[in-house]
């Protein structure tokens, strides 16, 4: 069970990335998951390099830092810098662009040079809002994801939906690596 909290301290800190093409949503579900935002154009705020969050999981508090690639994806050299330390990462394409979700591959090798292989990462299609420009189905990105054998989340940054479920997704990934459930 995991669930909000405002607390200041924490017993546990995690870096957690956003990757995935420009425009499919990223700072946006960044905006959503740690304040509750949404903004119509985000494209040239090249603002927060990272945000925190709170969570409680299994009554331990999670201090989630989760770093936007603000803005350098465009020019197709993210730093390794971003990746570096990360526990965990959202795969995020944008449900209406295909190529966006052709290129979750390349991205996903991408952040497999620079972390651990088993680290948790969740598919995300993003923009499940838009119903009627929808160009990727559920079974395309089901698909891939167990080929990739990784989680797959529909969200939408826009109406809130599914947004903190894909990060809580992948931090409880994080946690019970860390420590094991108690049979
Ligand atoms: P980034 O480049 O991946 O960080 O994407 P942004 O967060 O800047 O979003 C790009 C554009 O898509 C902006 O105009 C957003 O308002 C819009 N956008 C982001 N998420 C959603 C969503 O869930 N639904 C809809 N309809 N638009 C979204
Ligand atoms: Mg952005």
């Amino acid at each position: 069970m995991a669930k909000s909290s405002g607390g200041s301290d924490y017993d546990l800190i995690f870096k957690l990335v956003l990757i995935g093409d420009s425009s499919v949503g990223k700072s946006n579900l960044l905006l959503r998951f740690t304040r509750n935002e949404f903004r119509l154009d985000t494209q040239s705020t090249i603002g927060v390099e990272f945000a925190y969050k709170q969570l409680i999981i299994d009554g331990k508090k999670i201090k989630t830092q989760v770093w936007d690639t603000a803005g350098q994806e465009r020019f197709k050299t993210v730093i390794p810098q971003f990746y570096r330390g990360s526990e965990g990462a959202l795969a995020v394409f944008d449900l209406t662009k295909p190529e966006s979700f052709d290129h979750i591959t390349v991205w996903i090798e991408e952040l497999h040079r620079h972390t651990p292989p088993d680290l948790p990462i969740v598919l995300v299609g993003n923009k499940s809002d838009l119903v009627d420009q929808r160009k990727v189905s559920r079974q395309q990105a089901t698909a891939l994801a167990e080929q990739l054998n990784i989680s797959y989340m529909e969200t939408s940054a826009l109406n809130a939906s599914n947004v903190e479920q894909a990060f809580i997704t992948v931090v409880t990934g994080i946690f019970y690596k860390k420590i094991p459930k108690s049979v």
